[in-house]
């Protein structure tokens, strides 16, 4: 269904920034097949949103009638649509349904989101993940991140990184090592070692302001955090209380 006029670059921004902190973020199979084409993650997304701008001309989505814009940092495209139940790839009207999701577009193999609203579409074979208020799912995730009961993994280092907006250079010079290491660290090559593992939970504390409130409890945390290589976690984020739980899992053999 064709819907008016595209909005300018500063009317897409604004939409955008209000469908990332207050409104809901629609992942279709094609956003999720971009992402993984490009080796990109949803963290890393998420910063072109809130410091990137858009193209000026909007295209018009030939088969939803919706428009599109462009970030002028990625080539994947935004739509802004006003209905949910419609699917965001053919416009047909879908049903929507409420599971768990396994948060694979986060970066990290092991979070899954409770609650989420997830459609299948039988008439192209579309799926859509509705993410609600995606900027403070992101915040809880990176919170549960920094209280984990386990040393932290290369991809949970990569997020935090991520969510902090640094680069693997910055992130270098804080923790006195040099963006090589960084890189293998993120890549599963080297595990990271107890003295990093504590100190990227306090500077993420440090670093994002709305983390602040919790360093003195994080600090608390550290000495519960287990080193042991054998116990895998499952983190749970519940999307609409921003609660969270770990769940251990039996690691296969
Ligand atoms: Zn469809």
């Amino acid at each position: 269904m064709p819907s008016g006029d595209p909005l300018d670059r500063a009317g897409a921004k604004n939409a955008l920034n209000h469908c990332i902190v207050e409104g809901l973020t629609v992942y279709s199979i094609h956003f999720r097949e971009e992402l993984a084409n490009d080796e990109l993650t949803v963290p890393e997304v998420l910063q072109v949103c809130r410091s990137g701008t858009i193209f000026m001309a909007p295209e018009r989505d030939v088969k939803t009638g919706q428009w599109k814009y462009r970030n002028h940092r990625f080539r994947e495209q935004a739509m802004i649509k006003n209905n949910v139940h419609e699917c965001a790839v053919c416009g047909a009207q879908i049903e929507l349904e409420r599971r768990n999701y396994r948060y694979r577009e986060s970066g990290i193999s092991n979070i899954v989101l409770q609650g989420i609203e997830v459609a299948e579409c039988s008439k192209c074979g579309n799926s859509d993940a509705i993410i609600p208020r995606v900027e403070r799912v992101h915040l809880a995730i990176a919170k549960a991140l920094a209280d984990s009961p386990a040393r932290l993994t290369g991809e949970q280092l990569r997020y935090l990184r991520m969510h902090l907006g640094l680069t693997g250079a910055d992130l270098a010079r804080y923790l006195h090592t040099d963006k090589t290491k960084v890189s293998k660290w993120e890549r599963g090559e080297d595990r990271i070692g107890p003295a990093t593992d504590r100190l990227m939970r306090l500077l993420t504390a440090a670093l994002d302001k709305a983390m602040r409130s919790s360093v003195t409890s994080i600090a608390e945390h550290l000495q519960h955090v287990s080193d042991d290589p054998g116990t895998a976690w499952e983190l749970y984020v519940d999307v609409s209380t921003l609660q969270h739980s770990f769940v251990k899992v039996s690691k296969a053999a």
